[in-house]
């Protein structure tokens, strides 16, 4: 085999990598667009890791994925890192650039936007945000990439609810303002108040999740409207994603945005945007429920 016939290699490194959904959602995309690549799990603790991506580089690979409890200290251990993933403080992308320079990005904002583009009732997602407020409830790291991507898309107003109020804060601290959202603080008691007049509610904390506490909420404040949005998708269908279609609610679930954030990393290490297809979300979809 020459080195021209040699085939792409990316993985997603994490600790441990073997529950990652990604070697199965970049695989499908090799295997229907005919691309020479592989995608694998590759399982790093802590001590190991910035150097593991420097092995890796040097061996050819072009890129990775970064997953639990890495994706903070890829911040570190990459050699340039884009805006967005400086301002939410996590990197889950990296390229392999030039003389093996690692470049660091976080995608998962974008998933999250073009994924609610995508919901099923075909409302216009950009007027939804803009014509906020927008309700976010979590303040960990994934609410932090969307609450950067509603800032970014135009929330006039940002309201994040979390169990632990000091975390909201700092969320509101580190990533508010950029774009002009106002972004306010809501404890947890005061969910069902952050409801009203808002035009989108998303569930960013684990709430809902199989194996996790169902999300106890009451959508009355919430106007008959609002788009409700999930990032949870382990049920597909959750608890609120219910709720919310049962009082007339449009609803987008999850996994559009696992898939979605997938892209951006796809076309830099394989060099075509692959589609999101019926298939793959079934395919993957059997995966998460196992
Ligand atoms: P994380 O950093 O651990 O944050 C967890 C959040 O859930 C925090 O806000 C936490 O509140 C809240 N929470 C947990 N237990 C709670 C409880 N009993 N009552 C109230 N709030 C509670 O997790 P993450 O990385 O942000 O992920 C959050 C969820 O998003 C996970 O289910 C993950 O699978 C999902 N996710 C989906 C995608 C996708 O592509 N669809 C992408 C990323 C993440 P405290 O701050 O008070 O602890």
């Amino acid at each position: 085999m020459t080195v021209k016939d040699e085939p792409a290699r990316a993985a997603v490194l994490g600790w441990p990598a073997s529950h990652s959904l990604s070697p199965r959602l970049h695989g499908y995309w090799l295997r229907e667009l005919g691309i020479n690549g592989t995608y694998r799990a590759i399982t790093v603790g802590p001590e190991k890791f910035a150097g593991k991506l420097r092995t890796l580089a040097a061996a050819g690979y072009r890129g990775f994925n970064v997953t639990l409890p890495h994706k903070e200290a890829a911040l570190a251990a990459v050699d340039e890192v884009d805006a967005e993933a400086v301002r939410i403080g996590a990197v889950n992308t990296i390229v392999v650039g030039q003389n093996g320079r690692l470049l660091g990005s976080n995608t998962d904002g974008y998933g999250f936007i073009e994924n609610l583009k995508t919901n099923p009732a075909g409302l216009d997602a950009g007027a939804i945000i803009a014509g906020g407020p927008v309700v976010v409830l979590g303040a960990g790291g994934a609410a932090r990439s969307v609450v950067a991507a509603l800032d970014n898309a135009g929330a006039p107003e940002i309201r994040v609810v979390n169990r632990t109020v000091e975390k909201a804060q700092a969320l509101a601290h580190d990533i508010g303002r950029e774009k002009g959202a106002a972004i306010g603080v809501f404890s947890w008691p005061e969910r069902e108040t952050a409801l009203i007049n808002a035009t989108l509610l998303v569930n960013a904390t684990t709430l809902g999740m199989a194996n996790k506490p169902v999300l106890e909420i009451v959508l009355d404040n919430l106007p008959a409207d609002a788009l409700v949005t999930d990032i949870v998708y382990t049920p597909l269908v959750t608890p609120l994603l219910a709720a919310a279609a049962g009082r007339g609610n449009p609803t987008v679930d999850g996994l559009g945005m696992l898939i979605h954030q997938a892209r951006p990393g796809f076309n830099a290490w394989f060099g075509a945007w692959p589609e999101i297809t019926p298939g793959l979300r079934e395919n993957i979809l059997a995966a998460a429920a196992c």
